[in-house]
Parts: structure tokens; sequence; C-alpha cells
């Protein structure tokens, strides 16, 4: 990437302000995934080595600036402690006297845990006050939160204008993958788009038509795409309010000469439940009380086929509800695809929360060129937009060297 990394910066003996992204999914207080963790560790082990005083920060959840004891990062500080084979410290505030009198204790090579950054409303108000008090924690800022780079937080941004800032080795990593995306991909790149909504999604469709010669369509938003083209869909989810939107991207498809493809066969079920029966139908006739939960299989076929040719595939979103194993079908053939075509050279980039998850389930989140760990920042950075924290980090007043000089 064009921004300094930690690469480029002497560490030794300095007190660095590590922003990641350790935002990882919780249940009942467990961390169900822990990949944004261990994505994180490449940087905190190279820092520590390299004898620097890491002093980690990260936001978890939507704590909206209050304390919420559910949204301690604790679970964290432990599952960082197993992988890193030593005891992570961590503070009960992200700010304040405490955190002073543990970072004293703190030595070169040492690292302490800051508690959640978005206790503090602050955080994502950017306060210029929080981010001068935040940098006045360290010598050098890394960032490496590249999940969160598309907000411009007192952690991501704010804080770049009071001290030296460089990218973090997964944040380097990140923008690198999603540029050859944007910068001459090999053709033909294709792209596959499901999840849930139209709705969420609408800027990188319209971004994935002006750059891929093919979109493929699945999930959930697939509904509202054949119900704009006249299909009777049950009781499927289709965005009623996104049909013209719908309607307008088959029309923009056209007259780029994009093919934009939709299912022609579906798995139904009378509901979304663990117990529900499937059976696959033609998308012409979906039954009255059942609903689309997954692409059928000669959608599946139909879209590898046409995927064989690609040698760039940009994949966000399941095709279907891979929660329920009876609905997983469309998401896992293709998830196995994609690492087929890995294999044979082609370049395979995922994005997206739940899509990274079903890959994670299924072990194939090593069998592709390029994995995210942001989802909505790696759908912006497609589109086209710049992410504040990475823009923070290319500002030439942040690429002040450490010893102080203009780089
Ligand atoms: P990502 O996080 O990869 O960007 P999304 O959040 O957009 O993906 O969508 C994921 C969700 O979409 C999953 O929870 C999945 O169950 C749901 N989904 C996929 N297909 C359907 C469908 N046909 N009907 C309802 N929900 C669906
Ligand atoms: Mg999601």
């Amino acid at each position: 990437m064009d921004a300094k990394t930690i690469r480029d910066v002497d560490v030794s003996g300095k007190r660095v302000f590590l922003r990641a992204d350790l935002n990882v999914p919780l249940d009942d207080g467990r961390i169900t995934d822990d990949t944004r963790i261990r994505a994180s560790l490449p940087t905190i082990v190279n820092l520590l080595e390299r004898g620097a005083t890491v002093v980690l920060a990260s936001h978890l959840g939507r704590p909206k600036g209050k304390v919420n004891d559910a949204l301690r990062l604790r679970p964290v500080a432990d599952r960082l402690s197993q992988l890193l084979g030593r005891q992570v410290r961590m503070t009960g505030d992200a700010l304040g006297p405490g955190v002073k009198v543990a970072l004293d204790k703190l030595r070169p090579g040492d690292l302490l845990l800051l508690e959640n950054l978005r206790f503090h409303a602050a955080e994502e108000a950017n306060d210029p006050d929080f981010a001068a008090s935040l940098a006045g924690l360290a010598d050098l800022y890394v960032n490496d939160a590249f999940g969160a780079a598309h907000r411009a937080h007192a952690s991501t941004e704010g804080i770049t204008h009071h001290l030296p800032a460089v990218a973090g080795l997964l944040m380097e990593r990140e923008v690198d993958a999603l540029s050859r995306l944007l910068k001459r991909p090999a053709r033909p790149f294709h792209a596959v788009i499901g999840g849930a909504k139209v709705s969420g999604k609408l800027e990188v469709l319209t971004a994935l038509l002006s750059r891929c010669q093919a979109v493929l369509v699945g999930g959930g938003m697939a509904n509202t795409f054949l119900a704009a083209k006249g299909h009777e869909l049950g009781t499927s989810l289709v965005e009623e309010d996104q049909i013209g939107n719908a309607r307008r991207m088959l029309s923009e498809a056209r007259r780029k000469r994009v093919r934009l493809m939709l299912p022609s066969d579906a798995v139904v079920a009378p509901q979304i439940h663990q117990r529900a029966s499937t059976r696959t139908v033609s998308i012409s006739s979906v039954p009255k009380d059942q609903m689309v939960v997954d692409i059928g299989p000669e959608t599946l076929a139909a879209y590898t086929e046409h995927l064989a040719r690609a040698r760039t595939i940009f994949w966000n979103g399941p095709m279907g509800v891979f929660e329920m194993p009876q609905m997983a079908g469309g998401t896992n053939g293709m998830a196995r695809f994609l690492a087929k075509r890995f294999r044979a050279g082609v370049v395979t980039v995922v994005g997206g929360g739940d899509s990274v998850a079903a890959l994670e389930q299924l072990g194939l989140a090593a069998r592709m060129t390029h994995v995210s760990t942001g989802g909505g920042a790696s759908l912006e950075f497609l589109e086209g937009k710049s992410l504040p924290g990475v823009t923070a980090l290319l500002r030439a007043d942040a690429a002040i060297d450490v010893t102080g000089e203009k780089a």
C-alpha cells in the first residue's frame, strides 16, 4: 500500500498505540469466531518482538457510548492470552487514571489491552480531545483495524492528527488485496453477490456493474430482482421498496452489457427453521405458502459453469440461509468451487461477515487468495470510496516519522 507500514519505522523502545479490529461475535460471553483476533496477531507479535510497548485498543459491538458489561473485552483478552501464550493484561477503561498507572508498569515487549473504546461516546464522535488523550498514551500510532477503517472515529482518524501514523500488516494485506480488484484485475472479473437484502448493497452492486463482466446474484436479494421480473415468490423475503432499484440495475446491466445472472431454481421451505423440510422447485413455480431459502442445484451449476471462465472472482453474501444445513447447499457449493478455482490460479477474494463465517465453517478460509476481515469496509473500498482510516495514514502530516522528520 502507499502508506508507511510498521516495517518502515523503528519501534524499539517506543510506546505504540495499536488500533486493531477485535470486534468478534459473542454468544453469551463466548467468542463464536476468533478470526479477527487471529488476523491481528502478526502485527502484535511483530511489534512485541521488535521491542515495542504495545497499547492495544479496539471496539466491541455497539455499546453506544455507555459502559455495557456484556461488551467488555475480557473474553478477547483471554483468547489473546491463549494465542500468544502469555497473560494479556487489560484496563477497566479505555482512558483515565487506571490506564496511566498500568502504562507506567509496562516494559519493552509488554502488551496492555484497553477496555472497549466505544464505552466512550467521544470515540464514535471523533472528539478531538478524546483523540488527543488517546494519542497521549503513545509515541507512535499503528492502524491495523481494516474492519473499522470506513469510520472516522477518534481511534481510527482523530488520533492521526497527533501522532506519527503507520499501517499494520493486516491493514496492508487488506488494502493490497482489495486494490488488486480495483486496479486492472485479471479479466474476466466476475462477482457473486448474495446475502439477505438489496438495500444494504445497492452501492456495491452498482459499482460491480461498472467493474465486472458478470454479476451473479443469489441469497435473499435475488428474490427482489426476480420479483422485479414478475416472478411470484410465495412468502419469500422480498423488499417491495427495492423493486424499482432492482429494475434499474437490470436495465443498467443490459446497457453496460454486463451479464446479470439470476437463479432459475430454488430450495424452498415453509419457514426458516432448523427442522424445516425443504424441496427444490423451478423459480417459476414457488408454492404460495413456501419461501426461497437457497439457490437450487441447477442455478449453482449454471453459475459455476459461467464462473469457470473468470480469472478474478469476488464473492460477498451467502447464496442462502447457510446457518441451516438443509439450506446451505448453494453457499457451500459456491465456497468449494471457489477454493478449486483458487487452486487453478484464479484470484478469489471474499468479503462480508456471514460469507466469511460460511467459509470458516467449511474450513476453506485459507483456500482463497484473500478473505477480508472487513465486512462494510471491504464493500465501501470496492465501491471506490476512500476510507477515512486509510486516508488518514496517507496524509502528509501522518507520515512524520518517529524521529520527527517529515517523510
Ligand atoms: P455478508 O455478511 O456476507 O455481507 P449479509 O449480511 O448480507 O452477508 O447476509 C447474510 C444473511 O443473509 C444470512 O444470515 C443468511 O441467512 C441470509 N440469507 C441468505 N439467503 C436468504 C434467503 N433466501 N432468505 C432469507 N435470508 C437469507
Ligand atoms: Mg452480514
